[in-house]
């Protein structure tokens, strides 16, 4: 096999900790990665050297004290954050997610047997080549998602594995092996013991991942456990199906997994699991006009973009393209979206060649009155009636206020 690429950066730790007279390998994601003929983003090593060990040999370099307690330190070489974990193995774990002590161990074998799936169980240093004790390299050949040993074990010590098994399937494109697979079925009440965060940022990577609209259809009962609300009745499955026809962005493809779901059960769900309040008001506001009529016409495409905004239009455009929903309507509804947008018709008060001030000036005092004027212009320029030009605005503000006398 042929010999992995390795950055200068790493090259210098490696030869820094076998100076020292320690093993010391790449692994996890970036292994998989350069397996699988991808460039890892990032490189995570594991060594025998105890944290003030690899602290003491990588001296000149600044290291930041991760999670010293479970043996990592960051070295950041040339800019670039090297996370470096002492081999270890993971004690019992009570509450299903951490594991209630970590004990250093000597040996590679104990390191990978505590990962969670072969894909990820894979070590790699230039004079051993692979360390593959569980198989990786032939699950990734046949693009499969395993639990290194038992998955019964391996959810219940820590439940977030289930949702991590799934969101790999999803980003790789793999499957689920089957023993993993019905194993993820049976616990996934297991995932109820996981915090919000960390189960909302595997599931927005499951959503953005190639392989979102099978892993959804079909683990929905595993979703259903932090999204009760879930609707998951014949028309969901023809809605996922969808999600793979829109950009991996994660308001998008939320609220096509949301599509069946109220506005009340959207917030709610995503207050529960903690989302920001940027997504939470952007995917609520999508499911409000969800089955809204946009129109067929340039000025009620105007009024729609007022009552709501472009951002919101071109999302509802991409979700009826996804769900296949009135192809030529859509078509149309973006035809003209990008007109008035090319053409900067006015869309907001903002955009009005007129405001408050120039109907004072016209003799108009009462601050109720001013408002009510300027809408009624606001509205003929929606609607076309009007040009959004100063003078006319001016003649038509002045025309308004002298049929009120
Ligand atoms: P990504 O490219 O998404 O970062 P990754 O494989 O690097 O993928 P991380 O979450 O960064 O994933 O974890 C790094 C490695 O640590 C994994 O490859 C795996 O070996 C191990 N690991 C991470 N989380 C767990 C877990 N919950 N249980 C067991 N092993 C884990
Ligand atoms: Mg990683």
């Amino acid at each position: 096999m042929k010999p992995m690429y390795l950055p200068d950066e790493i090259k210098t730790i490696m030869s820094s900790l076998s100076d020292g007279g320690f093993e010391n390998y790449v692994v996890g994601g970036c292994v998989r990665d350069h397996l699988m003929g991808n460039t890892p983003n990032d490189y995570d090593m594991t060594t025998n050297a105890l944290p003030e060990q690899v602290k003491d040999c990588l001296g000149e370099y600044r290291i930041i004290d991760t999670g010293i307690k479970h043996g990592t330190v960051t070295v950041i070489i040339n800019g670039m954050p090297v996370e470096i974990t002492t081999f270890r193995t993971d004690g019992d774990y009570k509450d299903n997610r951490h594991p209630d002590s970590v004990s250093f161990t000597g040996n590679i074998k104990d390191d990978l047997s505590r990962r969670d799936f072969t894909v990820n169980a894979v070590a790699y240093a230039p004079q051993t080549g692979f360390v593959d004790l569980f198989g990786g390299r032939d699950d990734i050949e046949k693009k499969l998602i395993r639990c290194v040993g038992d998955p019964d074990k391996r959810f219940n010590e820590d439940g977030l594995r289930i949702l991590r098994a799934m969101r790999f399937a999803s980003q790789l494109g793999f499957i689920i092996e089957p023993e993993t697979s019905k194993s993820i079925h049976k616990n996934r009440e297991l995932l109820k013991n996981i915090s919000s965060e960390r189960i909302l940022s595997e599931l927005y990577k499951l959503l953005c991942g190639e392989g979102a609209s099978y892993i959804i259809s079909d683990y929905a009962d595993v979703i259903k456990i932090f999204i009760p609300s879930l609707s998951t009745d014949e028309r969901f499955y023809e809605t996922v199906k969808g999600i793979n026809r829109l950009p991996a962005d994660k308001i998008l493809r939320t609220s096509l997994l949301f599509d069946g779901m109220s506005k009340e059960h959207c917030t709610e769900a995503l207050r529960f699991l903690r989302a920001d309040k940027k997504t939470i008001k952007a995917v609520s506001e999508l499911s409000e006009i969800r089955d809204a009529d946009v129109g067929t016409t340039r000025q009620e495409i105007r009024r729609f973009v007022s009552d709501n905004s472009f951002t919101a239009l071109e999302r509802l455009i991409a979700l009826r393209r996804a769900k296949g929903t009135e192809p030529q309507k859509t078509d149309l509804a973006e035809k003209l979206m990008e007109e008035v947008r090319a053409d900067g018709d006015c869309v907001s008060l903002a955009d009005l060649k007129i405001n408050g001030r120039d109907i004072k000036k016209l003799g108009e005092s009462d601050g109720v009155r001013i408002g009510e004027i300027i809408e009624r212009i606001y509205g003929l320029v929606l609607d076309g009636s009007l040009k959004n030009e100063r003078e006319i605005l001016i003649a038509a503000a002045s025309e308004i206020i002298r049929k009120s006398f």
